[in-house]
């Protein structure tokens, strides 16, 4: 094992509930806050220490992992950690921020001296909580500190640039999530349509068994919306909305136009709208029943 370190983990939801558990169960000495504290309590169970504010979370740890909602959330939260921040302390930045917000995050590791990790994970709920995510990550390379939080995490980290700041880990995970939202939209599409045409939905996944048009992906999307699983969300259809607004405007940005991504963030929408805010990012099939 790697050496023995403090983490503090900032966030318990979906994804940082599953990181702190396996930071813990990897040897770490974990301490984890969240806003609603109910949340971050079951994971004393697991050997980690839950703080009651993000300053005694962080206060004398080696390394901060953050996995909040979006970038103002991080920064909000990562000012209220301000009082015991070291100089020097490594932050793995893990919540999907987009490009403007990993530049405001990045600028406040700067400002207190802070080794800062642009590090958005690839995976959902079932890899994060079996330590197979796929790691994005930007800054300095060979860090044993953050390489430990890597390992402890994700299957596997690929490294995008030497330098959080350049933000290329963000980009990278905005041009991944990108493909993600429309392989949840195109089978939710697909379900609604076979529905309102009155074909079996099954005899849709038999004929792309096996084929270069099955997706794994699909399937287990599928799956949720056909037995009304929609309730058990891996990625919530509300986190799925700002992931949207964080990918068109970041193409508008870039001068690129996305038809489908625009589009995708309006179906997300009306499906919050309906009420299935709450619910797995598949719940975006609801949104093929309104006007
Ligand atoms: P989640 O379960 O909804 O958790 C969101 C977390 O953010 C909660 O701890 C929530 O606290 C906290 N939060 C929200 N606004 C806050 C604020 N203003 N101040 C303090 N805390 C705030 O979401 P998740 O699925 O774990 O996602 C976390 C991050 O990982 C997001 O950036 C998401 O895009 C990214 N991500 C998710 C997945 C996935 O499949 N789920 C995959 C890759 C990346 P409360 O509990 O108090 O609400």
């Amino acid at each position: 094992m790697t050496e023995k370190l403090t983490v503090a983990v900032l966030g318990t939801g979906i994804m940082g509930a599953a990181m702190a558990r396996n930071l813990a169960r990897a040897g770490h000495d974990v301490r984890a806050w969240n806003r609603s504290r109910g949340k971050a309590e079951p994971l004393a169970a697991a050997g980690v220490r839950i703080a009651d504010t993000p300053a005694a979370a962080v206060e004398g740890a080696d390394a901060i992992v953050t996995v909040l909602y979006d970038g103002p959330a991080a920064l909000e939260v990562m000012a209220q950690a301000a009082p015991a921040l070291r100089p020097g302390v490594r932050w793995i930045q893990s919540t999907t921020a987009g490009i403007e917000g990993i530049a405001a995050l990045a600028a406040f590791a700067d400002e207190h001296g802070l080794v800062f990790f642009d590090a958005p994970v690839l995976g959902t709920k079932e890899p994060a909580e079996a330590g197979a995510l796929t790691v994005l990550a930007s800054g300095p390379n060979g860090d044993a500190t953050a390489n430990a939080v890597f390992d402890a995490v994700g299957a596997k980290t690929v490294w995008t640039g030497p330098d959080g700041a350049d933000g290329s880990a963000s980009r990278l995970k905005l041009v991944a999530n990108s493909w993600v939202l429309a392989l949840t939209h195109g089978i939710g599409e697909v379900l609604a349509l076979a529905e309102g045409l009155h074909v079996d939905p099954q005899r849709f996944f038999e004929l792309i068994d096996g084929g270069p048009l099955d997706a794994g992906y699909a399937r287990i999307k599928g799956g949720l919306i056909l037995e009304g699983r929609t309730d058990q969300a891996s990625f919530g259809l509300d986190t799925a909305v700002k992931d949207a607004r964080l990918i068109v405007e970041a193409a508008r940005g870039a001068g690129v136009r996305l038809d489908l991504a625009e589009a995708g963030a309006e179906r997300f929408r009306r499906a919050a709208a309906q009420g299935h805010g709450g619910e797995d990012m598949a719940a975006s099939y609801y949104a093929s029943f309104t006007q």
